[in-house]
Formats: C-alpha cells, sequence, structure tokens
C-alpha cells in the first residue's frame, strides 16, 4: 500500500482559493524545492510521518470538512501523491483541491481535482520557478495564484497574466497580498484603476489567526 510523508493533517479554514472560507480537511505533505521568503510554512520543510494512504483517506471520511485539500511544502514532489489523490476521489466523494507551487508537472493532479496553482512572483525570491509548460496543461476547473508583496510584483504579475492569456485558460486569476508587507486596500486600488482581469484574494486563514 502506497505511503507519503505528511507533516500535519488538520480542519480548518480554506483561505487561498475561490473555495476560501469553506471547511476543509487539510493533508500537508513534508518538503518543499523552493525557498519562498514569504513562506509561512517553513516547519513543513522536513519532520512528519510516513502514513498509509489508506489511513489518511480514513482520516478524510472521518472529518466534517465539506472540502479536502492536500498541501504542504510542494506535494507533487511525492512518488505517492497519484495514489493518495486518487484514493480522495474515489472514496471521500467531496471536492479536492490541491495546493502547488507551480514548479512541478500539474498533470499529476487528476482531472476530478482542483488545482490550485502559484506562479511566484520576483518579490517571493523564487521567480522563475513555475514551469512554462503548465501554461498549457491548466484545465478548466483550475485557479492560479499570485502572492504579490509590492507594487514591482503587481505590475509583473498583470503583464504574465495579460501575456499568456491566463483568464481564458482557467476557473480563476487569483492576486493575494503578501500578509503584513502589502496592504490589501493598495492591491485593491490598483486592480480597479487597471481594470485588471483577476481577482483579489486575501488570506482568510492568516486574517482569522488559524492555519
Ligand atoms: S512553495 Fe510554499 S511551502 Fe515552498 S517555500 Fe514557497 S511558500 Fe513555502
Amino acid at each position: 500500500m502506497s505511503t507519503v510523508q505528511v507533516y500535519e493533517t488538520f480542519t480548518s479554514i480554506q483561505g487561498e482559493s475561490t473555495f476560501s472560507g469553506v471547511s476543509c480537511f487539510f493533508i500537508r505533505l513534508t518538503g518543499c524545492n523552493l525557498r519562498c521568503a514569504y513562506c509561512d510554512t517553513t516547519q513543513a520543510f522536513e519532520g512528519g510521518r510516513q502514513r498509509f494512504v489508506g489511513d489518511l483517506v480514513s482520516e478524510a471520511v472521518a472529518s466534517r470538512s465539506r472540502i479536502i485539500e492536500v498541501t504542504g511544502g510542494e506535494p507533487l514532489l511525492q512518488e505517492g501523491f497519484s495514489d493518495l489523490a486518487a484514493a480522495l476521489l474515489a472514496e471521500v466523494k467531496r471536492p479536492l483541491l490541491v495546493e502547488t507551487n507551480g514548479s512541478c508537472d500539474i498533470s499529476l493532479i487528476p482531472d476530478g481535482a482542483v488545482g490550485v496553482i502559484d506562479v511566484k512572483t520576483p518579490g517571493s525570491g523564487e521567480c522563475g520557478s513555475f514551469d512554462v509548460a503548465n501554461i498549457d496543461r491548466l484545465r478548466a476547473q483550475d485557479e492560479l495564484k499570485f502572492v504579490i508583496g509590492d507594487h514591482h510584483d503587481y505590475e509583473w504579475s498583470k503583464q504574465f497574466v495579460v501575456k499568456h492569456g491566463l483568464n481564458d485558460r482557467c476557473h480563476a486569476v487569483l492576486f493575494s497580498p503578501v500578509a503584513g508587507t502589502l496592504a490589501a486596500s493598495d492591491l485593491a486600488g490598483w486592480i480597479v484603476e487597471d481594470g485588471a482581469p483577476v481577482r483579489l484574494q486575501l488570506q482568510l486563514h492568516r486574517i482569522l489567526g488559524v492555519l
């Protein structure tokens, strides 16, 4: 039976997608290949323990959440990811989100799941990590997320969205301010002023002070 290295599981409020505000059972896998300047989950770079996919599915089924999310770290790095995602889709029968940093092949995310896919901006310190081949792999249900630290990040992200016609390729393009660095009202003002083809996204879980 397949295993994955799990840092933690928990139930909380989904905070970073169009599912924001919905109760969610999170499976956070250990390890990440990036080192973003604003990372709020550095503790998950290592540690945790190997867990059987079947046990995680049982835990997800028992949770009272409305949706399930596999996150990290970077979940697509793990060999057992595909078996985990397939089992969750088959047995939990609730919407499944997979949050990924955009550097890995998103075709690993099964068709029945929603990809919440980062495009790292200059301010992250990991700009250029995005696998541009992922643009052609986007499905109608996927969501792209840009975490914006300043006006330069905003301009860079807006140009990336327009250049690649991202609004026509996926369900949503989300611009989210780095909490504690950029005022959401500033980002909102830029989006409104430009008529930018994006959706403002606040990191609801951080506003609430939950995981
Ligand atoms: S990709 Fe996510 S988990 Fe990895 S360093 Fe960046 S913010 Fe942290």
